[in-house]
This record gives C-alpha cells, structure tokens and sequence, in this order.
C-alpha cells in the first residue's frame, strides 16, 4: 500500500484551502480555529504511557528486509462477464552502506537501482475470480490449484517450503501435524496432513487434498465465483510466507549472527483474521523460541491508515520531539489502552488481539513530522489487561536505534525500505489494464 499525504511536509504544503477567497473572512477564520480548537484538547488523552527513547548509544541493525503487495481486478467487456485478479508480491533488501548515499528526498534513479540490483524478490499470479471456464475443472477447483501451483512454482519452491516450516513448525524437533482444516471437498474438519506432506486425502470424502486447502482460501470461493476477498488474503499470505522465507533462510543459515543483524519490515499490520489467524498461533511459537534460545528477532509491522494512525495523527502534536534533535518518545500501548482510548469501548471481556494479534501496537515519534504506528511482537500472548509492557517487546531497542536511518523524506511517517517494496510490488509495475484485458480475451 502507498503512503497517503498528510500536507505536513514542507513539500507537501499544496494550497488546499488557499485558493478560496472565503478563507479571507474572518468569520469563516474564526469557524476553522474553533473546529480545529474543539475537535480534541491535551487533556481528553492519556498520555501516561509516552516516554523518551534514547537510542544514542544502541547498536543498529546491519541487514534489512520489507515486503509489501499489491492487486488488481480486471474485468473484460462486459458481455463474457469474465473477471481476474492479478496480485503481486515484492520482497527486497536493502544495503545499509547504499541506503546512507541516498537523498532520501530527491533520490536519484540510478542509485535506487543500484540498492535494488538483485535484491528484489516478486511472486506473481492470477486468479480467475468470475466466469472463466477452464478445462480441467470448476473456477473452485482452478483456484485450489493455481494457488498451489503458484506457491510452489516460484524461487524453487522456498515459498511453498516456507508454508511448510510454519504449518510443521520445523523450528522445533517434534514432528506434528499441520493445523486442522475444513476439507474443501466434504466441509468436514480434517485434523490436519501429516508431517512434511504436500498434499493427502480427506478421511471423510478421501479426495485429494492440498496443503495449501488447509490455509482455508476455498471457504472465501463458490462453486462458479470467487469473492474479491480472496484476493486480499493471497496478497496477506504471500506477504507473510515471502518474509518468513528470508526469516527461515537465515534463522538455519550457518552464521548465526545474520539473523538477530536483521530487520524484518512488513508493510501493514502484524494480523491474520478469520479462517487466516490459525498462523498466529503458529508464529507467536517461532518468536517464542527465538527468544528461548536468545537469538532475538527484529521485526516489524507499520500500519499507514486505520484507527491507530488516526489516532496517533491526532496525539503526536502534543508529544515531544517537537522540535529537531529532541529525543524521540515511545508509547507501548496495553491491551486497556487500545480498548478504552483507541477504541473508546467498554467492552473488555475478550482479551484484545489474542486470536488475530501476532504483533502488539507501538507508537513511536522520532521528529517533529515523524510518527509511526507500528506491530512488534511479544512471542507468546498475554491476555492481562496491562499487557504489554516495553519489556515484552522483542528487540525493541535496536529497533529503535536502527529507525531514524530509514526514514523517508517523499511522505510524511514513511519507511524508505518500504517505500521501495512498495514501488516494485506496485500497479505502476502491472502491464496496462488494456494488455492484461486483451491476455485474459485470448484465453
Ligand atoms: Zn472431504
């Protein structure tokens, strides 16, 4: 997803309001200042959670990874009704040492490319979503088997392994099974596949069943159409299993230094919802091994929209730095805080995020323009209403001490290795809706 404006950068100041000669009025000047002065005081926030960060003397990250998605839905004239979804995937890395000769407000082209230069990873697919026909079978049966194909086809298959190394937590020695999955054939539950396996049989209906059924994305399809949700969801997926491939590469790879050297950026919050969050569980366990064994994991979740950035966006005017080289603040915010003042619910009977959650909420600012919301993890999850406290949070401080070099001067509270994932995985990069409409005609 891109960075939305806010206006608050120099740069960005365009004249939005300037052009009316109303705003010379002082009745209406004075209208904007009470509804500016109304909609929110110091006071209405609690704002006992923020506090300084130094990370002067902390030790940076060396290595750095983001992953960032996109999709489009192309319908063709309406008289075949046919529709697909193209969805790409981008993971890169990005060389620290290239990254610090960057103008991260003007950068220039060619050295975008040379960060970029065989560091950028993308999977790519196409899912028919309404009226395509196929000869092997249903448009049900075509997704199943296009999800697992593609999953499997790409970078020798390190994505497919990956969903292995989740779903078998291959971190560990015992050798279980995958989690339980409703069959796609029967509906009924199926257990989950032995160790290891890449497909099995259904004990209720024994038809074949795929790995990937057992991610749930046929219960988001019909027998003839598939909803555009569906689409999001691969995106999410793939988001996830392309970063748990450079997770898992370098968690077994022979230095073992790489791996805590690392910071792991995803774009968007750290959560799977509905039939999609039986991975938290599942990741929640991989971070509370690292931990176990003290090879911390650096990861992170930025979320660019939603109610933590619009609440964030109205808090960060009252809190320090508010001038350049203060001292950045954090705020680790508890399971009560999120309810009672980003949600402003009573409701505190379900324990927040247990069942979607694999990362807490954090808001951090690091300039006077910069603030960020973003999702680190905890390992295991913690239902006390005071979770979580800045002591849970995996590797927080080289976190912290690694941010301001990767902030981005083009939009205000951005991430330049995102910003970059972003630019690859982005529509721009799509052949024209006029190719992929004559492409899917042809067929
Ligand atoms: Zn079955």
């Amino acid at each position: 997803m891109a960075y939305s404006s806010t206006g608050k950068l120099p740069d960005e100041h365009a004249s939005k309001l300037g052009h009316l000669s109303v705003i010379q009025s002082q009745w209406v000047q004075s209208l904007i200042e009470d509804f500016e002065d109304n909609q929110s005081r110091e006071t209405d926030y609690d704002m006992s959670l923020w506090h300084d960060f130094d990370v002067g003397q902390l030790e940076k990250l060396k290595y750095i990874w983001a992953v960032d998605g996109s999709f489009v839905s192309v319908k063709t004239n309406p008289t075949t009704g046919k529709e697909v979804a193209f969805i790409k995937t981008a993971l890169i890395s990005v060389d620290k040492k290239n990254l610090e000769k960057i103008d991260k407000k003007n950068p220039h082209p060619l050295l975008l490319q040379d960060i970029m230069a065989g560091s950028a990873l993308f999977h790519a697919t196409v899912l028919p979503l309404k009226n395509v026909k196929t000869s092997l079978g249903s448009n049900y049966d075509a997704i199943r088997h296009i999800i697992y194909d593609s999953m499997r086809v790409d970078e020798d298959g390190q994505y497919f392994q990956t969903l292995k190394w989740l779903s078998y937590k291959k971190w560990e020695d015992s050798k279980g099974c995958s989690p339980k999955f409703d069959c796609p054939h029967c509906s009924n539950e199926i257990p989950g596949l032995p160790y290891d396996s890449s497909k099995g049989e259904c004990p209720h209906c024994h038809k074949e069943v795929l790995l990937t059924d057992m991610i749930g994305f046929h219960l988001d399809m019909e027998e003839d159409s598939a909803s555009e949700k569906i689409v999001s969801s691969y995106m999410l997926l793939m988001e996830h299993l392309m970063l748990f491939t450079i997770v898992r590469l370098m968690w077994h790879h022979t230095d073992k230094s790489v791996f805590s050297d690392t910071l792991f950026i995803k774009d968007g919050p750290l959560t799977l919802r509905s039939q999609y969050a039986k991975f938290v569980p599942l990741i929640r366990d991989f971070i509370e091994y690292t931990k176990r064994v003290q090879r911390p994991i650096h990861i992170i979740g930025q979320e660019k929209s939603g109610v933590f950035h619009d609440h964030l966006t109205v808090l960060s005017k009252y809190v320090s730095p508010k001038q350049l080289g203060e001292t950045p603040t954090v705020a680790v915010l508890t399971h009560e805080y999120v309810r009672k003042e980003v949600y402003r619910t009573g409701d505190l009977a379900n324990p927040y995020g247990s069942r979607t959650n694999w990362g807490e909420k954090v808001y951090v600012k690091l300039e006077p323009d910069t603030s960020l919301v973003l999702n680190i993890p905890t390992g295991k999850y913690n239902e006390n209403p005071q979770f979580p406290k800045q002591d849970d949070l995996v590797g927080l401080e080289r976190i912290m001490a690694t941010l301001p070099d990767l902030i981005s001067r083009r939009h205000e509270g951005a991430l330049f290795p995102v910003e970059l994932a972003n630019g690859v995985a982005s529509m721009s990069s799509y052949p024209s809706a006029k190719i992929l409409q004559r492409f899917i005609e042809s067929k």
